[in-house]
This record gives C-alpha cells, structure tokens and sequence, in this order.
C-alpha cells in the first residue's frame, strides 16, 4: 500500500524539489527543519520549525506523517533512530551511520571490491607522519563535511601546523590528479527494482559543484563501470529511494568512488528537465512504495549552479524555451550558497 502523507526532514533546495514532486503525485508533504527560513516551507503543506532535539515539534511531525525521508544526510543518527522506531524513515537510518562517516564509508566501499582513493584514518599528527605516502593530500574531517568543508590541504608535512589541534576525527586522502569526476543517480525500489541513470559529468570549482552535464564525455567502459559499481552499493546497502555515487577519474582513466550521498543529489537537478521522471520524482515513488516508471531521457543538458550574487542578474534576465531557470528562493544571499541553478535543454 503506498503512502498518502511523506514528512521530509530539511528544508533546503533538495527538500523544496522533493515537495514539487511529491505534489505532482498527490502525496503531501510535511516539512520539519530547524531553519527558520527554509525555502521548502513555500513548497510544503505543513512546515514545522523546529531544533531537532525539540520533543513536542517532532511528535507534532510524527504524528502527522505515514513515512519519512531526509533531504541531507547529518542528521544525528541517534535522531533518526528515535523517530524510526514510530515511523518508518527510509532510506534506513543504518545506511546514514556507514554513509555520513568516511572510515566507514570508505571501508564499506573498498570490501565490496571496488577502488576509492587511497586514504587513512587519522587521529594525530603522528598519524600523518605515519601516512605521508598519502601527500600530498587532503585531511577531511571524519564526519559532517559537505561543499568542501572540513578539508585542509596537505602538501608537506610542514603543512601540519605545530599548534593544530586534533580535536575531530579525520581521515587523510592522497590528492587524485583528476581528469574528470561524474557521478551516478540511481532509485531503488522496495522491490528491489532499480533506475540507473546515465552517468553525468561534473566540474567542481573551489570544491563545490559549478556545472554538470549529460551526455559524460567518458569512454563506454568508463559509463558502465560506473553505473555497475553505484547498483553494487545499491543492492548492498539494501537501498530504497535515490542516492548519489560520485566518483574520480584519474588520469589513468582509473575509476574510483569519491563519496556516496543517500539522497537526491544537486548533480542530478539537470533530470528534472531531461527527463520524464526527475530523480526527486523517482525518490518519492520509491519511499512511497510506489512501483518503478519507465524512465525515459527527454534531451541532453547541462546545469550551471548559480552560487552568491550571480543569482541577481539570474532574476532580472529573460530566458529562452529550452532554458530553465531555478530560483531556490533565499532570503540571504551568502558567497557560495548555493542559490538557483540553471538548466539548459541540448539538441
Ligand atoms: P564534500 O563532502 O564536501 O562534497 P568531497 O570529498 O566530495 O567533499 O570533495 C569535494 C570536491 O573536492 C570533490 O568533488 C573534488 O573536486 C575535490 N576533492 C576532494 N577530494 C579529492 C582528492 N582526494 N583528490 C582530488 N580532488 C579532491
Ligand atoms: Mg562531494
């Protein structure tokens, strides 16, 4: 029996996209966030406003929903738990607890076979000494980074400050010498059937993501290794709903999974126009219980995230047909926030 009321946790872009595609499939949405102005509050039936911690507001929450899913993946899983034990919360909470921690996600991803970069569990400065055959390379926190947060460059070893304090887990990574990264979208259903699209390509500036676009400019054994390493994951992880692998590849053309997002992903928001069903839209049919849809790819495209001030010049500006134009609704223009983004049809 499919699900009539979906809570969503987060009221960022995802959270805002999840909702406009739970309605053009009737389903309501509640939205529940501890962002006061959260854009998704304009998409949503309900909009709780809420700490995480706040007892009454997320009984209020469960109460009013049949299932609930997640637009990010920090949520604190001990959270997650709790409401799981009333509601069903999918994807899962365990899945959250391998995915928002690197040592995990890294070691879950390395014993299915398949390669990420080289990287370490890191405690100390000791342990970079330990480990600088990984330098030059990245030191990223263990848990909780997103948009190139909680990442250091690591060059030497005189770039570990005398005074830095390991006061967070990390781990270190050796710096890949990247020719490209993509990554992969895939929905998984509670009949373990599964949508895989194609892999799309990925250009990242200052580590957050500028443009994407499909078709991936990648050889044929580069695409289908791709998508057969994200419905490996997939399956292991028993996933239901839309996640994200996002991958490196190196300049010799090895193929290595950077990180996995158990969420719709902003690679991805170029598949609600070339598309007939988004990866918002499959991700509420699968949560939902709803059956797998023949997908099928509209056009080619390309998507330009619209970072800070650009998206001033975004809303004064005309577009033609084949554009379109996302406006996240912000109140606060931020440098780098992630503000709109643009969608361009191909032939
Ligand atoms: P986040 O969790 O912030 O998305 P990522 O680990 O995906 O962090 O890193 C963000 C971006 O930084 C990547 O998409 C890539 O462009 C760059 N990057 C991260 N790790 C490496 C690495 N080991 N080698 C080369 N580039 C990297
Ligand atoms: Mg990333």
């Amino acid at each position: 029996m499919s699900k009539r009321v979906l809570g969503i946790i987060g009221s960022g872009q995802l959270g805002s996209l999840l909702c406009q595609a739970a309605k053009k499939l009737n389903i309501k949405t509640i939205v529940i966030s501890d962002d006061e102005n959260g854009p998704a509050q304009n998409y949503t039936d309900k909009f709780i406003y809420s700490k995480y911690d706040d007892k009454n507001k997320i009984r209020e929450f469960i109460n009013g929903v049949d299932i609930i899913t997640y637009e990010f993946e920090n949520i604190p899983i001990s959270i997650l738990k709790e409401i799981d034990k009333e509601k069903k919360v999918l994807p899962k909470p365990e899945i959250n607890k391998i995915i928002q921690n690197r040592q995990l996600e890294k070691t879950f991803v390395n014993n299915l076979g398949i390669k990420t970069t080289k990287w370490a569990f890191i405690k100390t400065a000791k342990d970079v000494q330990q480990n600088k055959n990984l330098l030059p390379g990245i030191l990223k926190t263990n848990t909780l980074g997103y948009d190139g947060h909680g990442q250091y460059v690591l060059n030497t070893l005189n770039d570990v400050k005398k005074n830095w304090c390991f006061t967070a887990d990390y781990i270190l990574e050796k710096r890949v010498n990247l020719k490209k990264e993509i990554s992969v979208i895939v929905t998984r259903f509670k009949n373990k059937e599964i949508y895989i699209y194609e892999p799309i390509e990925n250009t990242h500036k200052d580590q957050i993501l500028k443009y994407s676009k499909i078709p991936a400019d990648i050889k044929p054994s580069i695409f289908k290794k791709a998508q057969d390493s994200a419905e490996l994951i997939a399956n292991a992880l028993d996933y239901i709903g839309t996640m994200c692998v996002e991958y490196f590849i190196d300049q010799e053309d090895s193929l290595l999974v950077n990180e996995i997002a158990p969420r719709v992903h902003n690679s991805g928001h170029l598949t609600i126009n070339a598309f007939n069903i988004s990866q918002f839209e499959n991700h509420i049919r699968a949560v939902c219980g709803l059956k797998k849809e023949n997908v099928k790819k509209i056009a080619n495209a390309e998507m330009k995230n619209i970072l800070g001030s650009e998206i001033q010049d975004y809303r004064k500006r005309s577009f033609e047909t084949e554009e379109y134009f996302f406006d996240y609704g912000k109140k606060i223009i931020k440098e780098k926030r992630k503000m709109g983004h643009l969608t361009i049809l191909k032939k």
